[in-house]
């Protein structure tokens, strides 16, 4: 079995509006580019910002530009294709109760829990336009802060699947990483993975960002396996083309840590399938 879970029908720019892109038309893009690459399960989880229904979360600004869509009208849509209905939905802090009647009152297959906002205000370590590393804190505090941030999201119980573990790192070279051994910024989120039983997904977007490595990274992973945690294997695919993106390498690192399982998903409730082979 291979899965593509954490998967977006359209790219994050402004001009992708959901009539254009939640069409049969586009749905059968990512399946042909599915059945090429051997993915079985493919579903979708676009962005929870997109939808109107986030502003009872949170009113970031990139959110109030961007809440357009119809969160219902979505789900429906996906369950008249052969996708599983997906959500990426951010961890907001404070939020925690609307978060669960957001995702509890409509029928996902699986959610999946993201950190890209940290700290006070509005900066996130993915994107430019509300940039951490522009408020002068140096990278101990930022990692630290992310990572305790992740923790809180896998504790919140909001979620199935972990998305991106690392994704602080997501600069390479531009933003490094702190020195030294990067465990004393992973425990606190792997006691938080342990104790939550979330699903841990391996992510191959890494690898078409400057920092150009699977998320998260093999210390990282290997302290999951001896946390008992489970993978769930995912592109974060915005185009049809980047359906199983070089899940060689995803598919390699799995069998280099041992991991022989993944995560399968199905009315938010999961069950474990022996990994596949790609056969595109
Ligand atoms: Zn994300
Ligand atoms: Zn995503």
């Amino acid at each position: 079995m291979l899965t593509d879970y954490h998967l977006h029908l359209r790219p994050d720019e402004d001009e992708t509006p959901a009539e254009r892109h939640f069409t049969a038309e586009n749905v059968e893009r990512y399946l042909a580019a599915a059945a090429a690459a051997g993915i079985e399960e493919l579903g979708a989880s676009e962005h929870v910002y997109r939808f109107r229904q986030a502003l009872d979360l949170w009113r970031h600004p990139l959110w109030v530009e961007n809440a357009r869509d119809d969160l219902d009208a979505y789900c429906e849509f996906l369950r008249g294709t052969p996708l599983r209905v997906g959500v990426e939905c951010d961890y907001i802090p404070g939020a925690e109760e609307k978060t669960a009647a957001l995702l509890e009152s409509r029928d996902f297959d699986y959610v999946v829990g993201s950190v890209h906002f940290i700290g006070e205000g509005d900066a996130a370590v993915d994107h430019d336009g509300f940039d951490v590393w522009d408020g002068g804190d140096n990278a101990e505090e930022i990692w630290r802060r992310y990572f305790e941030a992740l923790a809180a999201c896998a504790r919140s119980g909001l979620f199935d699947i972990l998305a991106h573990p690392d994704l602080v790192k997501v600069w390479g070279r531009d933003r490094p990483a702190p020195a030294g051994d990067l465990r004393r910024f992973y425990e606190p989120a792997i006691e938080a993975i342990a104790e939550s039983g979330i699903a841990v997904e391996l992510s191959t977007a890494g690898l078409r960002k400057p920092v150009g490595e699977l998320y998260p990274s093999r210390q990282f992973a290997e302290l999951c396996i001896e946390a008992g945690a489970p993978f769930a294997l995912s592109s974060d695919a915005h185009l049809p083309e980047q359906v199983g993106f070089e899940y060689d390498r995803a598919l390699a690192f799995l069998d280099a840590i041992g991991v022989e399982e993944i995560c399968v998903f199905e009315q938010r409730q999961r069950r474990l399938a022996p990994l596949g082979s790609r056969v595109g």
